[in-house]
């Protein structure tokens, strides 16, 4: 059974303390969205019985989050046994939406919700981030961040937000990518070109961690949702971890904590896209499985072919089902590694859960049983510290699912980042009912 997390003192959560009127009004429009996000469809005066706040001040800020089209009116409700029946208050936000990105060594996602989480867009492309500049790369995000906006405006959406995942290390009060080593970007001000290019319409541009947003979005609504101590491991070409920590983001002093991809783990190992030797990403990450398995087609060999990291794994597949033994072995291998650099992790960090993305996901059938056996033999606790690894079923998605995430967190901490719609007028409603299902939607664009 699913359970859920919440983001927890994540980046964005308001901060009580001595407030100017204005933030008080913020942190109180905040407080009547989150409590309608949560609770359902009330009269004003149940939001002012059960927040506290007095029915002038609830009709207030009713009004405002109506204007910036964040709550609606729903059909009467009795306010109670003897008041007169009004019109209810609800989220609506259907016409608002969170768009989240990722820019990857071998693909772009693009992942949006709008603020009740139903999803509107999920798509992938083929890149080859790798072998492309960074000015190169950034031009073809502003493409599929235009695409993206373009396609919500055509279902009524007003993108509220936009986080980029990147897989490195990120200023994110600049938005700055300081180091993503497998991308080759080093200093780039990713969200200053995206806002200078105007891809956004206006809309605030921030940039994060791919692991620690996939890590978020895992712990608010993965596999492993709700449990307090779990650590999310990206597999990709590069490995990066999320850590949740008695139900917080380890983000360290300068939010850097989770690249668990460059800890050394063999000195006479490969070198890494960092520079070093022997990291447990040269053991794990979805390059070396390729080029032990269909080495004709590692990554690098071919400068002009791009190739989705599904269509790898597919041909991995394949050619375990044809026979080839190197696969199995490979696979075995992985898993060893696997096991033992997550001994590490649950020396450091005991987590109750390890949830594999990305590719590990994909293969965890033949991963994981490899990978525990070798955990609880590295492990100082053992099996005593029942730490499973879990598949998740976000796939390659799960960074920017939990960007979108992200985006709508800040509008339930800061509503007054929704604009006031022109003149207040509705804007376009999806219907909620019926098959018209906004998913259905979904274009992928051509590879
Ligand atoms: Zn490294």
């Amino acid at each position: 059974m699913r359970r859920e997390g919440t983001w927890n003192g994540g980046p964005g959560t308001p901060r009580r303390g001595p407030a100017d009127q204005a933030t008080v009004r913020r942190s109180n429009l905040a407080l009547v969205l989150r409590h309608l996000r949560e609770h359902g469809a009330r009269s004003r005066s149940a939001v002012a019985a059960e927040t506290g706040l007095n029915k002038t001040t609830v009709t207030s800020l009713a009004s405002e989050l109506l204007a910036r089209g964040l709550i609606k009116e729903t059909g009467p409700q009795h306010a109670g046994a003897v008041g007169r029946p009004g019109l209810a208050l609800a989220l609506d936000g259907s016409g608002v939406g969170a768009l989240g990105l990722e820019v990857n060594v071998d693909y772009i996602a693009a992942f949006a919700t709008d603020l009740a989480g139903r999803v509107l867009l999920d798509w992938r492309i083929s890149f080859n981030a790798m072998n492309s500049t960074p000015e190169r790369s950034l031009e073809e995000l502003a493409g599929a961040i235009r695409q993206a906006v373009d396609e919500l405006a055509l279902l009524g959406v007003r993108v509220a937000g936009i986080t980029v995942a990147v897989p490195g290390l990120i200023d994110t009060t600049t938005g700055t990518v300081d180091v993503a080593p497998n991308l080759g970007w080093y200093g780039v001000p990713v969200a200053t070109v995206l806002e200078r290019a105007d891809v956004s319409r206006d809309v605030p541009v921030t940039v994060d961690n791919d692991a620690n947003l996939a890590a978020l979005a895992e712990f608010t609504s993965g596999v492993a949702a709700g449990t307090p101590d779990l650590v999310y491991l990206t597999g990709e070409v590069g490995i990066g971890g999320g850590i949740i920590a008695g139900g917080r983001l380890l983000g360290g002093a300068d939010g850097f904590a989770g690249e668990v991809g460059h800890v050394p783990v063999d000195p006479s190992g490969d070198r890494c896209g960092c520079g070093r030797i022997g990291c447990w990403e040269t053991k794990v990450g979805l390059a070396v499985l390729v080029r032990m398995v269909t080495p004709d087609n590692a990554y690098g060999t071919h400068d002009g072919m791009v190739r989705d990291p599904e269509e790898r794994l597919s041909e991995i597949e394949a050619r375990q089902a044809a026979g080839d033994p190197r696969v199995t072995e490979a696979v075995a291998e992985v898993g060893r590694w696997l096991g033992r650099g997550a001994a590490t992790l649950v020396n450091l960090f005991n987590p109750r859960v390890i949830v594999l993305g990305g590719y590990f996901a994909r293969l965890a059938d033949q991963l994981i049983p490899v990978a525990q056996a070798e955990l609880e033999r590295w492990g100082v606790a053992g099996s005593i510290a029942r730490c499973s690894f879990v598949a998740s079923d976000f796939g390659f998605c799960a960074a920017s699912r939990g960007a979108a995430g992200l985006v709508v967190e800040r509008v339930l901490s800061d509503p007054t980042t929704v604009d006031i719609r022109a003149s207040a007028m509705p804007v376009p409603q999806m219907s909620t009912e019926g098959s018209a299902d906004p998913v259905s939607h979904r274009a992928k664009p051509p590879r």
